[in-house]
């Protein structure tokens, strides 16, 4: 399989070549240069294996570099470390709902889904292109992203990881999260500003040519681990298929019966895989792509207008707290039928105004096969109280977004069976769930909050949290946006 940048600049290159890159010279993503397409069978004898089995399947055409036996231990190591055999479990809630759970991982939030796997394909990728520079991945993140990457690059070979993250962006137990983590290859950096400020940051870093000349001459190349780099992408595309196995497995689904899919949405990297195993022939219906307070991607997909000129809002599901959407970009590029002129076009108006608009005909096929909707504050709180009520199911703020938007969703569709997307485990923002089912706001420190909940929903709270205010602080560097490169320079001990 070859990939090809979404701006059409440059020449085809193979998996690990973009894996290794991340980003396409001319600043497009790379894309497949065709979506393989399976058959109902193929979903069908998913049904008896085990997830990395599943994934083999499902990644198989992306990743033919692989061999068999080297995938096979690959895909065995990144799911070694989740804490229930299933990997991704499907729990049921009622007839027609269902929840697919993603955040079993050691961090206990879906970016491990990808994250567990990422540096063991980049390890392999970097041998096969023949690169000996240092790899360098760089990572802007609004929480999760940065723990989760963290916890996936720690030690690994011949890669450093350093991630910058909202000083303000993140909740105080994401924070502990990345702070105290360990590994002599980790180095994580406060920035005084939002999420955007962060990533605009890390762009304005992978662009900056002369830099990049000066650490390849040090012996470092950068990379990103953010949901834009390839291998993020490919292993999400597993796990849809290997819920529906488990739904075709309980006896919920016939062959072929279609379901809806709605995704909680902030980078569009989840909802972009759903789509691609959508385009692969998984039976999904209708994509209902969830935001929270900040909107834009719901209007985007109402009205075709991409509008950024709006107030960013601070939420109860941070990770979803973002104006521009990267991966987006990957859908548009199907959107407008590989058109890179096109895309060109839209991306340019995205990056001088801050806007762009589809035409009738883009947003026609849009709306074939996609949905969106946006939950307010007030919303999620009640719906993460009504499902404790309705289903003694516990879910944090994310998943509740999802669940919000689908009930709207419902209320105007024939009826079909729905799997809610479940982004993040709900002790990871205990404080929000708490407040949700006790009414008044959660006292005492997130964890504290997190001690509160286990009670009341007569759980354990994870050891990944609650074994976190005893870690030693390893990580104190706090940057303003214009200097993050200085920043970095200076965690990394460079003589430029
Ligand atoms: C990252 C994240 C999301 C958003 O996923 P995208 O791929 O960026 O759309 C949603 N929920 C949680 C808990 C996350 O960590």
């Amino acid at each position: 399989m070859q990939y090809q940048s979404t701006r059409g600049g440059g020449a085809k290159v193979s998996a690990a070549q973009a894996i290794v890159r991340g980003l396409a010279q001319d600043g497009g993503l790379f894309v497949p240069e065709s979506i393989p397409e399976i058959g109902l069978q193929f979903i069908e004898d998913l049904r008896p294996l085990e997830y990395w089995q599943r994934a083999h399947r499902v990644l198989r055409p992306y990743l033919d570099e692989f061999s068999d036996g080297e995938l096979e231990e690959i895909l065995k190591l990144a799911y070694s470390s989740f804490d229930v055999p299933e990997i991704a479990p499907t729990k049921r809630l009622s007839g027609e709902l269902f929840m697919l759970e993603l955040w079993h991982g050691p961090t206990l939030a879906f970016k491990d889904m990808a994250l567990q796997l990422m540096p063991h394909l980049l390890s392999a990728c970097r041998d096969k292109v023949g690169e000996t520079r240092e790899i360098v991945i760089l990572v802007a993140t609004s929480g999760d992203t940065g723990k989760a990457a963290l916890e996936g690059f720690m030690d690994a070979n011949g890669i450093s990881i350093a991630v910058f993250y909202p000083e303000d962006g993140v909740s105080q137990a994401q924070r502990l999260q990345m702070v105290t983590q360990e590994g002599e290859n980790t180095h994580v950096i406060a920035v005084r500003g939002n999420f955007d400020d962060a990533q605009t940051g890390v762009k304005r870093i992978f662009g900056d040519a002369e830099f990049n000349e000066q650490l390849s001459r040090a012996g470092v190349v950068l990379s990103s681990a953010n949901s834009i780099n390839l291998g993020r992408l490919l292993p999400q595309i597993v796990y849809y298929f290997s819920a529906y196995a488990d739904m075709r497995n309980m006896g919920a689904i016939e062959a072929g019966e279609q379901i809806d899919v709605v995704v909680p949405t902030g980078n569009f990297g989840n909802i972009l895989a759903a789509y691609y195993a959508r385009e692969m022939g998984l039976p999904i219906r209708t994509l209902i792509c969830a935001s929270n307070s900040n909107n834009v991607l719901s209007d985007f997909i109402s009205t075709g207008v991409y509008d950024t000129g709006r107030k960013f809002h601070i939420t109860s599901s941070p990770s979803m707290d973002i104006l521009i959407s990267s991966n987006l970009e990957r859908m548009l590029y199907a959107l407008v039928d590989g058109d890179s002129a096109r895309l060109s076009e839209l991306m340019d108006g995205l990056k001088t105004s801050g806007r762009y608009a589809l035409t009738e005909r883009e947003i026609a096929k849009l709306h074939s096969f996609m949905v969106g909707g946006w939950a307010n504050e007030q919303a999620v709180s009640k719906k993460i109280h009504e499902c404790f009520e309705e289903y003694s199911y516990l879910m944090d703020t994310h998943t509740s977004v999802a669940l919000s938007v689908l009930d709207e969703y419902r209320n105007s569709t024939a009826p079909a069976k729905s799997l809610v997307v479940s982004t993040a485990s709900p002790y990871k923002f205990g404080r929000a769930v708490l407040t949700a089912l006790a009414g008044a706001e959660g006292e005492g420190d997130d964890f504290e909050c997190c001690d509160k909940l286990a009670k009341l929903a007569q759980q354990q709270v994870p050891a990944a949290i609650s074994e976190l205010p005893t870690k030693a602080v390893r990580h104190s560097t706090c940057c303003d946006p214009q200097d993050m490169k200085r920043a970095l320079i200076e965690e990394l001990k460079l003589r430029l």
